[in-house]
């Protein structure tokens, strides 16, 4: 395969295959409806101008206006946002979010920007492309963005439309109508199905014992949860360094760690290990939360857990997965895992929308409810097609709710 987008096609093929999506679908959904491309003059604090490039695709709005990310890194590519727009597509059918999907960025280090000129940036970008508003286009964050980014790109469009518009952003601060609950999200969706799919297979969440690659936002939060429901994580990894304890990780004190030193190295009451030798670790259940393709023919067949849950996108390459689920391991696709903030995102415009802002129970409790939803619902697929990929079961269900919608709209 020659690169992410063609990836993401070649799955598409293979659950429209396996699903008999209408060929006129399929078509449709191998490309884009609109790529919108800039070039952002800034600038710097020095007085010289840098040129920086920037992106927003939106795949297909069959389900609803486009959202998702705005994705600020240094080797950012035109195929990353196309199959990461894709991506969310897919997720936002998944997830029974009524939208289509989106992704954008620039092409920028923000690490090498001053505050200023990160501000500048952001407020160029959102005069760049001139994002339609909450019914047609709505960026929030990804990698490289944050609430105060997204504050200062709601705020640069507020500016521009003259109107007061929170449903337009996705990710801002609470104080400027971000949602409650929005950073634990990824991680408290994850730990729903996790706990859904280990009662599946008679695996008491309570007694497992648990290894997570990626102690961020994702893999920390889960691996939080996981201890307070008694589970024991025996290992935890990042791109620093592994750490672990045959008893069980104190993960209070290992997040209290990592807030003072940036890394799990070192963390008390638990020895060092090989951080590539994470996924061997003896356990039920694995957490992939850092990134792509970890988990692959190296490293398979020293895989004895029972539960993997996908919380990076596409930790597990395909011929991976082929080899793990002959082995009967149960897999949680990312499409359903990782989608908890997807979800929370599409709460929040509705909250801007309505101007009535939810507490964290209720949204908490509306996110579980949905992504129990999308798992059950993958489930029941992968279970009527006779085959163990809850992934393609997932895959087909988006597939099958994207066809139904381009079907009343006329479009096929
Ligand atoms: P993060 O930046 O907060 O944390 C990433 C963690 O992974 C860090 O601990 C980092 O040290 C570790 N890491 C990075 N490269 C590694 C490597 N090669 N080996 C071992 N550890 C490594 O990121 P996050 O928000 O927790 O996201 C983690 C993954 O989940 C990413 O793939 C992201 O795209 C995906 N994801 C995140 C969200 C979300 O809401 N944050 C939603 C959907 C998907």
């Amino acid at each position: 395969m020659s690169n992410v987008f063609d990836t993401a096609l070649s799955t598409l093929k293979e659950a429209g295959r396996i699903g008999k999506i209408d060929e006129r679908v399929m078509k449709i959904l191998t490309t884009p409806k609109r790529i919108q491309q800039v070039s952002i003059p800034l600038k710097m604090d020095d007085g010289t101008i840098e040129v920086f490039q920037a992106f927003r695709v939106h795949y297909t709005d069959a389900l609803g206006p486009c959202k998702d990310g705005t994705r600020f890194v240094p080797d950012l590519n035109l195929d990353e946002v196309k199959a990461l727009a894709f991506f969310m597509t897919i997720k936002h059918a998944v997830g029974g979010i009524p939208a289509g999907g989106a992704k954008g960025g620039v092409k920028a280090d923000p690490r090498k920007l001053t505050q200023n000129e990160y501000e500048k940036l952001c407020r160029a970008f959102i005069r760049a492309l001139q994002p339609k508003g909450e019914w047609v286009d709505i960026p929030g964050a990804d990698i490289g963005t944050g609430e105060q980014a997204m504050a200062w790109m709601l705020d640069e469009y507020e500016q521009i439309s003259g109107y007061h518009q929170p449903a337009a952003i996705n990710d801002k601060p609470p104080i400027l109508g971000g949602s409650q609950g929005g950073w634990d999200a990824t991680g408290t969706g994850l730990f729903t199905c996790l706990s859904q799919a280990a009662k599946e297979i008679d695996l008491p969440v309570q007694r497992a014992r648990v290894a997570i690659q990626g102690f961020g936002q994702v893999g920390s939060i889960a691996a939080k949860l996981l201890y307070q429901a008694g589970a024991k994580i025996v290992a935890v990894s990042d791109i620093d360094g592994a750490v672990q304890n045959e008893e069980g990780i104190n993960i209070p004190a290992l997040i209290d760690h990592v807030e003072k030193t940036g890394t799990v190295k070192d963390a008390v009451d638990t020895i060092d290990m090989d951080k590539d030798r994470i996924f061997a670790v003896d356990c039920e259940i694995l957490i992939p939360a850092a990134v792509q393709s970890v988990i692959n023919a190296g490293n398979v067949m020293d895989i004895n857990a029972k539960l993997i849950v996908e919380g990076a996108n596409g930790p597990i390459t395909p011929d991976a997965e082929k080899k793990l689920l002959a082995k009967k391991v149960k897999i949680v696709p990312d499409i359903i895992a990782n989608c908890g903030s997807a979800i929370v995102c599409s709460f929040e415009r509705t909250q801007g929308l309505t101007d009535d802002y939810w507490d964290l129970e209720t949204v908490n409790s509306k996110m579980k409810a949905r992504i129990l939803k999308a798992y059950n619902e993958a489930v029941a697929t992968a279970e009527e097609y006779e085959i163990d990929s809850i992934r393609s079961g997932a895959w087909i269900n988006a597939l099958r709710k994207i066809a139904q919608a381009m079907k009343f709209r006329g479009w096929i």
